[in-house]
């Protein structure tokens, strides 16, 4: 079969690798009807991670089809359509059942590890009954892109408004533009902001984050960034902020924007060791929390709003590409020219 892999900084090739298959009794193997590349793809592309010797396997979001599943899957038949989120999980562990599917204790995730990639034409998936989300719906529905979304985007932004602690009334800044700020900026109107501020500069970006609820847009970067989000919210800050970058920069940023008593959710990956900002978190009581989303536990939560139309996430694909284009998809994404990119394998 076909599947993407990545030899290094801005190697993504298509390769013949050996079929998926069962090979844990509590595995199923997905044909992929759609993927997508991630924001988080884009690190290693940049060379900011290491490689295994032999590539790493990339894709951690898809939506298939089950064609097999091991002799202890319960839940899920052969020809059922299904959302694959990020992580895999048993579903039984004790952070499965507190729904923090990220920190299961058998669980991992999908493209690192020598664990299979969603870019692909089918991948293994492990614990299938804990992964997997049956779809009671048909494949060619034209919801399919908001309800790719679940694997990934939809519930990170969601996690990201969470554990930022956005309520009713709520003041809330987003940092970033990117897909995952883009559907923080939906979480943040779903769970009823009063106010959402957008921080990015890409003005397709910012166009979709309006269209999602932003009502306010801050271009600037650092101080001055920081200055106008206190004109917006009568000088104090907002209650609620959506950390969806992961550089020192936009941590920074973030503890900043926040008002006394406030929270940060973060979801970008960091990439440093130390949190930036401790003094003014300190002084400032902010919490910051956040971390890799349990999309699994959020499945349930968001698609009656995608079923029923009250979100649309999934207009943050703006280019589909084929596998054999995955490679292109990259350099898109990667020159700005593309929010998110779908894989139609
Ligand atoms: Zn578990």
């Amino acid at each position: 079969m076909r599947a993407t892999v990545m030899f290094g900084a801005g190697d993504v090739r298509i390769e013949n690798v050996p079929d998926s298959h069962i090979i844990e009794s509590t595995d199923a193997v997905v044909v992929v009807s759609r993927a997508c590349i991630c924001g988080s793809d884009l690190w290693p592309y940049r060379g900011l991670e290491e490689f295994p010797e032999n590539g790493r396997r990339m894709g951690h979001e898809a939506i298939g089809v089950v064609e097999a599943v091991g002799p202890d899957v319960r839940t899920m038949k052969r020809g059922d359509l299904v959302i694959m989120p990020f992580a895999f999980s048993d579903g039984s562990c004790v952070f499965c059942n507190q729904g923090l599917q990220t920190s299961c204790i058998h669980g991992g995730f999908f493209g690192i590890h020598g664990n299979d990639g969603a870019q692909a034409e089918a991948l293994r998936v492990p614990h299938a009954d804990g992964t997997l989300f049956v779809l009671r719906v048909d494949k060619d529905d034209a919801l399919m892109p908001s309800l790719l979304t679940l694997s990934d985007v939809m519930g990170t932004g969601h996690h990201a408004a969470v554990t930022a602690k956005v309520r009713p009334g709520s003041k809330v800044a987003v940092v970033g533009d990117g897909a995952v700020g883009l559907c923080g900026a939906i979480a943040a109107q779903r769970l009823g902001a009063e106010q959402i501020i957008i921080l990015g500069r890409h003005s397709d970006r910012i166009a979709l984050a309006k269209d999602f609820g932003a009502a306010d847009v801050v271009s600037e970067r650092g101080d001055e960034a920081v200055e106008r989000v206190r004109e917006l919210t009568g000088g104090f800050g907002v209650h609620s902020v959506l950390e969806c970058v992961g550089t020192e920069a936009a941590m920074r940023t973030a503890i900043s924007i926040a008002r006394p008593g406030g929270a940060v959710g973060r979801v970008g990956v960091p990439q440093n060791e130390t949190m930036p900002a401790s003094q003014p978190a300190f002084y400032n009581n902010i919490t910051v929390s956040g971390g890799p989303a349990p999309v699994r536990a959020y499945i349930d939560k968001l698609l009656p709003d995608i079923l029923e139309g009250r979100i649309a996430p999934g207009r943050v694909f703006d280019r589909t590409v084929s596998l054999e284009q995955v490679p292109e998809g990259y350099q898109a994404m990667d020159d700005r020219k593309s929010i998110k990119v779908m894989v139609e394998p």
